[in-house]
């Protein structure tokens, strides 16, 4: 297929590579040019704009910071939209506002661009091997176009409904991380300040009920108060912020997010935005008089 890809940051270059590797036509743009480079160097085509990336392409991702930045790289003065044709489909896989993504669909359906919201979750390791889980907002029959192309990026592709919908998907994920290691950190914390064998309990609670991902791959680093990426701290309270959003405009409280928001705020505050996100336990530890390096 012909695809344009916007966006050559930690995600977006494994994903356009894998796109190239598996004999896609592959037009890319990034704001600082110099990130082609490698792309280029694979036989992709380098566009000055993100105008430029999308003309001529049936296909055209995004996968950017931001909400801001999706409307710029695609509504903006050089945006996407001017290059695109009628026919052609805007798959963007940033995580970003539900609201604002059914705005721009709506935008892009006047000029006969479809829209597909597809946030992933797996890291950037996913975006390596291919594994990512994709929540996708939109058309079936959009979807079903594209689908060979999100199959090469992703493992688990799945529609959750129409537009916006794939980023409430992402927003719950976030909400539920938010409190799982919240958790996670305050039950360490009780058995750090108990002074018991915190690893054999550890071991203990992670087989029964209380087990999950988080405590068996983030338990042990709190356990030693080292947070190691994973997934930054800034990046999980910019999808906080977009879910506090969404459930405010919802009218539903969502109370631990909120608290885990105000948490990572604070640790951000302090310089510590780029460490991993289950760094939270270092406010959690100090709160409880325990020793911490940060
Ligand atoms: P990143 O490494 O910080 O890269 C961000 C990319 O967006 C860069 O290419 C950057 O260009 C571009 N960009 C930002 N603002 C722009 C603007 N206003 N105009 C044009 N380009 C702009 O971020 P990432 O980790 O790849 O994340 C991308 C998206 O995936 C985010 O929405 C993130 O929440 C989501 N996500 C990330 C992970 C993860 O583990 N990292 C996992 C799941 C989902 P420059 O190079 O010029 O700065």
């Amino acid at each position: 297929m012909r695809i344009g890809f916007i966006g050559l940051g930690t995600m977006g270059a494994p994903m356009a590579r894998r796109l190239l590797e598996a004999g896609h036509d592959l037009t890319v743009h990034n704001r600082t040019r110099e990130r082609e480079a490698p792309l280029t160097a694979l036989g992709a085509r380098g566009a000055a704009t993100p105008r430029e990336c999308a003309r001529d392409r049936e296909l055209v991702i995004t996968m950017v910071s931001d909400t801001p930045d999706v409307q710029a790289v695609v509504l903006g003065e050089e945006g996407a939209a001017l290059g695109m044709d009628a026919g052609s489909v805007l798959v963007d896989m940033s995580t970003i506002s539900p609201a604002t993504t059914r705005l721009i669909a709506t935008a892009l359906g006047e000029h006969g661009v479809a829209m597909l919201d597809a946030p992933v979750s797996g890291g950037s390791e996913g975006a390596e091997r291919g594994t990512l889980s994709i929540m996708v907002g939109g058309d079936p029959e959009v979807l079903e176009r594209v689908r060979p192309v999100l199959e090469v990026l992703g493992s688990t592709i799945t529609r959750v409904g129409p537009s916006g919908a794939g980023q409430v998907t992402k927003a719950i994920n976030q909400v539920i991380i938010a409190g799982t290691y919240a958790a996670v950190a305050e039950g360490l914390t009780l058995g750090l300040a108990a002074g018991i064998d915190i690893e054999a309990a550890h071991a203990a609670v992670s087989g029964g009920a209380a087990g999950s991902w988080c405590l068996t791959h983030r338990g042990p680093n709190m356990i030693v108060d080292h947070y190691p990426l994973g997934f930054r701290t800034r990046l999980h309270r910019k999808d906080l912020g977009i879910a506090l959003d969404a459930a405010r405009e919802l009218g539903v409280s969502v109370p631990v997010a909120a608290y885990v928001e105000q948490l990572e705020t604070s640790l951000i505050g302090r310089g510590l935005g780029d460490e991993d996100v289950s760094n939270i336990a270092r406010i959690v530890r100090e709160q409880a008089g325990l020793e911490s390096e940060g």
